[in-house]
Parts: C-alpha cells; sequence; structure tokens
C-alpha cells in the first residue's frame, strides 16, 4: 500500500489533473480545496457533496496532517498581544511563527525555510545553517495550525519568520496562490508581505513593478562596504543595483517598497547613513521601517552588535522624515519572546 501523501502540498492545478486521470470531474478539485481551506474540514468522508468514490479515493492516497504545536511563548500590552509558536513537521524540524494580534490586525509571520543561508550577520536564524525548504503545504498548514490554536482567521500575512523566502520561490508562490484565493484561505493581496534581503535575480524574475504582493527589502545599510559585512548577499547584487531596480518601480502611494533597515549602534545609524539613503532613493517609491536591533539576552551570536541609543533612532528617523520619507520605528512586538525581527531561532532547549 502506498504511503499517503499531503493533500496541502496540491496546487489546485495539481488536484485538478489528478481527478481528470482518475476519471472524477476536473470541478471536484475545487470543491475539495474549498471544504479544506475554506470549511477546515479535514475528513474526507465528511464532504457532503462530493462522490463516495471520490471520497475513498481521496481518503486511500491523501491525509492532512497538520504540524504539531511544541511550545508557545506569549506576550501581550495594553494594545494586544503575541504569541510564538514551535511548530514541529513530521521529519522532526521544527520552525518558528509568530502570531501579532495588535488592535484589528492579527498578523501571522511564517517561515518559509528551516534554517537559512543567507548568512546576516545581525540574524539568529542565520546561525542555525540551512536545513531545506518547507513544501508549500508546510507553509500554508502554519496558518491551519496556528488559527485552529488561536480560534480566529488570520487576516494579515508577512512572510518573515525563519528562511528567506526568494530562495523558496517555487513553493512560496505556490503556497501563496492558495493563501490570497478568496474561495480558499482568502487573505487579500494587499495584506501580504514578502520580505526579502535582495535576490536581484528573483525579483527581476518575479516581474517586481507589477507583484501583486508587497515586497519588503531588507537593507540594513547605506553602502557596499557595510551591507556586505553584514549581508553576503550583497556581493552578489551590490547596493546600487538593488536601488536602481526599487527605483524602477511605477511609484504607488498604496504599494510603495518597504525598506526594513536593522539599526545597529555606531554601525549603520549615523546621520551620514541616513544622507545616502536620502539620496540613493525617492520618498514616492519607498517607505522605511526602522527596527532598532533586537539582541537575545546571551546571544552568542550578536555579540558584536549593539541596539542603539533611543535619541539615535529618533535622529535617523527625523533626517528621513524630513526629506519627505514615510518612516516607521518598528519597536518590535514579541521582542521579549525572542520572536521579532531576525531573532527566530526554532529552539527546542529554553524556546
Ligand atoms: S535576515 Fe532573513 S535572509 Fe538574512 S539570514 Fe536571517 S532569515 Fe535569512
Amino acid at each position: 500500500m502506498n504511503a499517503k501523501s499531503s493533500i496541502l502540498d496540491k496546487s489546485q492545478e495539481e488536484l485538478e489533473e489528478y481527478c481528470i486521470k482518475n476519471g472524477f470531474k476536473k470541478y471536484n478539485a475545487e470543491q475539495v480545496m474549498r471544504w479544506i481551506y475554506s470549511c477546515r474540514l479535514f475528513d474526507f468522508s465528511k464532504m457532503s457533496d462530493i462522490s463516495k468514490s471520490l471520497r475513498k479515493n481521496l481518503d486511500e492516497n491523501f491525509n492532512v496532517v497538520l504540524p504539531e504545536i511544541v511550545d508557545t511563548k506569549y506576550e501581550t500590552d495594553e494594545n494586544g498581544s503575541s504569541k510564538k509558536y514551535l511548530i514541529k513537521f513530521s521529519d522532526e524540524e521544527t520552525i518558528e511563527s509568530v502570531l501579532i494580534n495588535y488592535k484589528n490586525r492579527k498578523t501571522l509571520c511564517l517561515s518559509s525555510q528551516i534554517g537559512c543561508r543567507m548568512g546576516c550577520a545581525y540574524c539568529e536564524t542565520s546561525s542555525l545553517g540551512f536545513t531545506r525548504n518547507l513544501t508549500s503545504g508546510e507553509i500554508i498548514s502554519q496558518i491551519l495550525t496556528v488559527e485552529k490554536d488561536a480560534n480566529f482567521r488570520i487576516t494579515n500575512i508577512v512572510f518573515m519568520g525563519m528562511g528567506e523566502p526568494l530562495d523558496n520561490i517555487e513553493e512560496v508562490e505556490k503556497s501563496l496562490n492558495i493563501i490570497s484565493n478568496d474561495r480558499f484561505i482568502g487573505v487579500a493581496p494587499r495584506k501580504i508581505t514578502v520580505s526579502t534581503c535582495g535576490m536581484l535575480n528573483i525579483l527581476k524574475e518575479l516581474n517586481f513593478d507589477e507583484y501583486r504582493y508587497k515586497i519588503a527589502v531588507s537593507l540594513n545599510a547605506s553602502d557596499n562596504k557595510t551591507r556586505s559585512m553584514i549581508m553576503p548577499i550583497n556581493k552578489k547584487f551590490p547596493i546600487e543595483d538593488l536601488a536602481a531596480l526599487i527605483n524602477s518601480k511605477k511609484p504607488s502611494i498604496h504599494n510603495k517598497t518597504t525598506l526594513e533597515y536593522v539599526l545597529i549602534k555606531g554601525l549603520n545609524d549615523g546621520i551620514e547613513d541616513a544622507k545616502k539613503l536620502i539620496k540613493m532613493f525617492s520618498p514616492t517609491n519607498v517607505k522605511f521601517n526602522l527596527i532598532p536591533l533586537n539582541k537575545e539576552q546571551d546571544s552568542a551570536y550578536l555579540k558584536n552588535f549593539e541596539r542603539p541609543e533611543d535619541t539615535a533612532v529618533n535622529s535617523f528617523k527625523l533626517k528621513l522624515a524630513n526629506a519627505g520619507f514615510t518612516v516607521t520605528i518598528r519597536f518590535s512586538k514579541a521582542v521579549s519572546i525572542n520572536g521579532g525581527c531576525g531573532q527566530l531561532k526554532a529552539k527546542t532547549i529554553n524556546f
């Protein structure tokens, strides 16, 4: 008897092909996917508008097994709460997902890989190295698992957890087709952000100018020397090429590229850095999200870096804002539970 495979790994097209090949109708695929993603019914035998023979066939060949929540940590303040999940897949590999429930937004920060091979110096995930890509089903299963635990639907998605999403773009795109489809999970494209360290080759392939999801680029420096030091990807795709692509996008008030900028004391937080950024980008194309470095207590990996003083952060912000840029400072939610930007590490000990 064949081992069952996860139906969550199937795209609509793949399931349609499967149905036709096995003597069923093409439209049966959408019926099954609606049951799973819209109704959250994972038992094929209860899919009442589907023939008994298809139900039996699906039951013999597929399963819907959600990963296990191994541990959680919870943080709350007057505006809302954050919950970090340690999630284990069937091969025992673990990732972290973070639910940020502030005001009316229920944002889930998804992981796209087990570890990461990009080597960013300020990032805890980087210290894990790279193990493997997540499948599209594993990406989607983070949403289904967290929603089941939280008992509400996610409104916003950000790919800012473990891994570089563009380094696993096929599976990420496959998952996004189901996540953003209003007949399935139904999170609107404008509420989905894909973050990248700047894989220029993939950004070009994605047709960056017309990409329907929001893009956030981790910039983190104003010159090649500093950026290459903390982000090895910059040696392959230098900052001026990245800036040229970002600046080539047609200006849009509603879909500016977000430039994520982790501020590190004495390294990239000076007024001279802000001036270079002002020269490099246009306020009509980009907005800045400044993130004072999150540093885990006792983090050996980040031992050479310090979080800047609040006064330096505010001066940096003011300089950019006075030049017309929209600037936010993300004093990351979930910092006290190590679920802030660059802090995800899928620890099984001292989680
Ligand atoms: S910041 Fe993102 S791309 Fe860089 S190492 Fe960490 S997870 Fe990977």
